[in-house]
């Protein structure tokens, strides 16, 4: 058929876990193909300096740090293309992906590292200063803010941990949650009360981050019940209200937990249906972050090589 293609080794997704797995894959002559998604380098495009990335002393810049990613992948010999799957088929042997609801590749294996997008709240001054002042991840950027005084919006346990972690960094911590209890476990939200600079602020929601254009310098709450509204002076604010697996166009062909990240078979990154592999954010709500993500990319280029050799034996 004119518009099918036969791949070795499909790769979607071209954050840290893709472009891992496609240096390793394309080092072990798999011919990997990629399909970066829309947003070609993942979350990391969005971020500005990365600082805990190791082999970068000096730091570098999350869009610098994915074209160095892509031109080692691409220079081993890993073929990219823009591009987005809009459907699967995992029901019979060779699997079938279609690509931006016209093209059909079929593949002997495929890594899926399609990574998870972080929740927003939706307001314009949490975009506009997006990378500024605003994050959605404390590791990789409380440091950013150390001494200083930040806010931290959520209640689950990514809220509770990044405010446990941003507290032993800066001077004080604000915890903005929308009702009037946690939803993190019972041991997460007591580490969180006996920090002592961690102020918690319960039924309230987040209005407006504020700042001189250039960087925060406060953030307006309003408290749910008195609609009273109160301005925090802070430089730096995080939202920890969850991430979103992209994993919508695997749900009927994988097992998916209940928050919808990819089912791996432990110690490794097999999935349920054999020669389909998941790495970085995809399937892990826990670590998230670019290293983990790089050395499951890793992880899946070596079981999807294992999985064609042995496949290779018995034909
Ligand atoms: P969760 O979905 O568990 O929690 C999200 C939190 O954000 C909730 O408290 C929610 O409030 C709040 N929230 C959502 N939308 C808004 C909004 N618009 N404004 C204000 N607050 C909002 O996400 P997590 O990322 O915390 O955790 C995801 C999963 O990962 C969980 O299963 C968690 O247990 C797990 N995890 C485990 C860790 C560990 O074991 N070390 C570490 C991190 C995560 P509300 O409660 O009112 O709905």
């Amino acid at each position: 058929m004119e518009n099918t293609e036969h791949l070795h080794c499909l790769i979607i997704g071209s954050g840290p876990a893709g472009y891992s797995a496609a240096i390793y894959a394309a080092r072990a002559d798999l011919k990997p193909v990629m399909i970066t998604g829309m947003q070609p380098g993942g979350q990391l495009t969005t971020t500005t300096e990365v600082e805990n990335y190791p082999g970068y002393p000096n730091g570098t810049q999350g869009p610098e740090m994915m074209e160095d990613f892509r031109k080692q992948a691409e220079r081993l010999g890993t073929e990219i293309r823009f591009g987005y799957v809009t459907s699967v088929d995992f029901s019979a042997r060779p699997h079938k992906v279609i690509v931006d609801e016209s093209k059909t590749i079929t593949a002997d294996s495929i890594i899926i590292a399609t990574g998870a997008s972080a929740k927003w709240l939706g307001l314009p001054s949490e975009e506009k200063y997006n990378g500024f002042g605003v994050s959605a991840c404390a590791v990789c950027d409380g440091f950013f803010f150390k001494g200083q005084d930040v806010a931290i919006v959520g209640a689950g346990d990514t809220a509770a941990e990044e405010a446990t972690y941003l507290a032993k960094l800066c001077n004080k911590v604000y915890m903005i949650v929308r009702r009037d209890e946690f939803r993190a476990s019972k041991a997460m939200v007591h580490r969180v009360l006996n920090t002592p600079n961690i102020e918690i602020i319960y039924n309230s929601e987040t209005k407006e981050i504020m700042g001189d254009g250039k960087t925060v310098n406060g953030v307006k709450i309003s408290n749910k019940n008195t609609q009273e509204e109160r301005i925090l002076d802070i430089t730096g604010f995080f939202v920890a209200i969850g991430h979103t697996p992209n994993t919508a166009v695997f749900k009927d062909s994988l097992d998916l937990d209940e928050s919808g990240y990819i089912l791996t078979i432990p110690g490794s990154t097999r999935t349920k249906v054999a020669g389909v592999f998941a790495a970085g954010d995809v399937q892990d709500k826990i670590y998230r972050q670019a290293v983990t993500s790089a050395g499951s990319g890793c992880m899946a280029a070596l079981d999807a090589e294992r999985y064609l050799a042995a496949a290779n034996d018995i034909a």
